[in-house]
């Protein structure tokens, strides 16, 4: 069904000449065309003939070869058209070809923290033997100076097996990248491009490359906008979990003198149980008592049982 052939259209005139063979005036006259098209899509004209035929008597003559124009201009201008789509495609092809490289050059140009470039490994390593094998490193950081990223724990011997990850979102995956960092001047991203160290630079849109997630979406903000974790004390309880309890009640002062009333909480806390260093009561009523001010509704129910216990309430 799809192949090239050869067809034929005729143009007869409805004018009826005198047949040469019975002189009867039944001789129809008209051009034939011969054009090359490719299952039923008309690709080139090839030529003309001149086509005689007597109704009376079957003479049948293909005469000389007449001019392409000899025919109507519009049915050589259809039988053109496969090679116009054909045209329209490899340019459409090659545009979208160009336009998609003149991008990776200026993702290249102008490096952005979740860029993610894909690097041929070996060259990337200037092994002394080359051994194909595809990566994909994540930009983590840029500078006025350097570009930091990682590159992924997995390799792939072939390129689409590296797109087909992105697709399948596993670049969001824990543990896909490696912590190690890499960094490379700025200056020299293009010099890798260019000796294939980096064959591809891509900027993820909506999160996205290949159709697949690359990316987590951002925290959305908390509903509350009022809360604002003070970093000391998220700090602090950081340690306090990991029962670094010095390093927890550092923080926790800092946070604490800072006004943040979860850190003057939680080193009320630590005051009272004698938590990394000496039980000091009247310091830690003194901190519930402050974050009671603010509102904290923990602190009022510990200020309370602290002060019972000092008697120190009405
Ligand atoms: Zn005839």
């Amino acid at each position: 069904m799809f192949f090239f052939e050869v067809k034929n259209q005729a143009f007869i005139s409805k004018e009826q000449l005198t047949c040469p063979r019975c002189n009867k005036p039944h001789l129809k006259s008209g051009n034939g065309l011969h054009y090359l098209s490719f299952g039923i899509l008309p690709l080139l004209p090839l030529s003309v003939k001149r086509l005689q035929t007597c109704s009376s008597c079957r003479f049948h003559h293909d005469g000389e070869r007449m001019a392409l124009t000899s025919v109507p201009l519009h049915q050589l201008l259809i039988k053109l058209i496969g090679i116009v789509l054909f045209v329209s495609v490899m340019l459409y092809v090659y545009t979208s070809w160009q336009a998609k490289q003149e991008w990776e050059l200026e993702v290249l140009r102008t490096p952005q923290i979740d860029d993610f470039y894909f690097i041929d490994y070996s060259k990337f390593k200037e092994e002394d033997y080359y051994q194909k094998r595809v990566v994909a490193a994540k930009v983590i950081a840029v500078d006025d100076e350097k570009v930091w990223f990682t590159l992924a724990n997995y390799m792939y011997s072939l390129n689409k097996d590296l797109v087909t990850a992105a697709r399948l979102s596993n670049f969001i995956h824990q543990g896909y990248f490696t912590n190690q960092l890499y960094s490379v001047p700025k200056s020299q991203l293009m010099d890798y491009f260019e000796s294939g160290k980096i064959y591809r630079a891509h900027r993820p849109r909506y999160l996205k490359l290949y159709g697949g997630f690359v990316l987590k979406p951002k925290q959305p903000a908390p509903l509350y906008k009022g809360f604002n974790p003070n970093q000391a004390n998220e700090e602090g309880i950081q340690y306090y979990q990991d029962g670094q309890f010095d390093l927890a009640r550092e923080q926790f002062e800092i946070a604490a003198a800072q006004g943040d009333q979860w850190g003057q909480m939680n080193l009320a806390d630590m005051y009272r149980d004698g938590t990394a260093g000496q039980v000091d009561l009247e310091r830690s009523l003194a901190l519930y008592q402050q974050a009671k001010l603010q509102g904290n509704n923990k602190a009022k129910v510990a200020y309370q049982e602290l002060c019972n216990l000092l008697k120190k309430c009405q």
